[in-house]
């Protein structure tokens, strides 16, 4: 057993954009369980949201978040398999029961505790990954794949859920939303033999997008053109309802962008019942995207570098989260 200090500083959100470092016991490994000594943690979508309005459904705030990571093993707990003390590492947040009835069923995304224990607190110099995610959704890092771009395994297995929602098949797909997710979406699609359009208003986010390597990247969706299949990935209401105009008869929208629980949103009868455009939903990841994400980083993680617009240290991580709510960058990497 290396040693270890006892205590570690780790970021805890207060409230509504309040961001203090804390000094923190290093924690232990339960059974199952290992500690990792992060070494890149990268800033998300729901982190920024979190940051923004100082509470989350399933991130209980005052206290720690960020659950993007990679590093190496410090600590393992007892009964842990393929893993050893010095492995460098990467893995999901979360994992499933395989006891409830949606695991039974195989609806691993809709795994009943999925939330109750998940890794949450990366921005931090130790964290703990709980055993389901161990025993499920960590994988040893190879060592020519960036640390940077290694923990993009999470956002990763989203979009490809999104994808296994969507079930394209070498069409002319639309992906609207050039964040991170709207960008990886788009990836996964042309890797997957798609021609794919995407659309963001935003120059330099577009840019990145065409720094990653895909083909058609445009500020405003072409109004001549019936798409077989769209990606919403604006999370933006408008957007939602707007979707099924731009898909051909029979076409599918796939709504990635999420939306508060309580947001309405309106679409023609027509559209959905004569033109049979269909709405489809895409939530979360199973284990199977986890490790179809791992695949994909492990062959074409390099390319994704662009997605990450800086670094900053752990001591200046309420900077990254500033440039953030300023719509500056598209994720950050924080090294602690
Ligand atoms: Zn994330
Ligand atoms: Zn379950």
């Amino acid at each position: 057993m290396s040693t270890q200090p006892a205590l570690m500083r780790q970021a805890f959100l207060l409230g509504p954009r309040q961001l203090e470092l804390r000094e923190v016991p290093v924690p232990e490994p339960g059974p199952g369980e290992v500690v990792l000594r992060v070494e890149v943690a990268l800033t998300c979508g729901t982190d920024l949201k979190t940051y923004r309005r100082g509470h989350h459904p399933k991130i209980p705030v005052p206290g720690p978040f960020g659950h993007e990571y990679t590093g190496r093993i410090a600590r393992v707990g007892p009964g842990v398999q393929g893993f050893r003390e010095g492995d460098a590492v990467m893995g999901a947040n979360t994992g499933p029961c395989y006891t409830c009835t949606y695991c039974q069923r195989g609806l691993f995304q809709h795994c009943e505790s999925l939330f109750d224990d998940m890794v949450v607190g990366t921005y931090a110099e130790y964290v703990r990954i709980p055993a389901r995610v161990v025993r499920t959704n960590l994988f040893l890092r190879p060592p020519d794949l960036p640390e940077t771009v290694a923990p993009l395994i999470e956002p990763l297995a989203s979009a490809l859920h999104g994808l296994r929602v969507l079930r394209p098949w070498h069409e002319r797909v639309l992906v609207v939303g050039t964040g991170p997710l709207g960008i990886l979406l788009a990836f996964a699609l042309e890797q997957e033999g798609n021609e794919v359009t995407l659309v963001g208003r935003n120059p330099r986010r577009n840019e990145v997008a065409r720094r990653i390597g895909l083909r058609r990247v445009l500020d405003q969706v072409p109004e001549d053109e019936a798409f077989d299949a769209v990606v919403e990935a604006t999370g933006n209401p408008e957007v939602w309802e707007q979707s099924p105009r731009w898909v051909r008869k029979g076409g599918r929208v796939l709504l990635f962008g999420g939306l508060p629980a309580d947001q309405r949103v309106i679409f023609a009868a027509y559209a959905l019942h004569y033109e049979e455009k269909h709405l489809l939903g895409a939530f979360h990841f199973t284990p199977q995207e986890v490790k179809a994400a791992y695949e994909l980083l492990v062959t074409h993680g390099t390319r994704l570098q662009p997605l990450i617009t800086g670094e900053f240290p752990l001591g200046q991580i309420a900077e990254a989260f500033r440039r953030l709510d300023r719509g500056e960058g598209l994720k950050y990497a924080i090294r602690p």
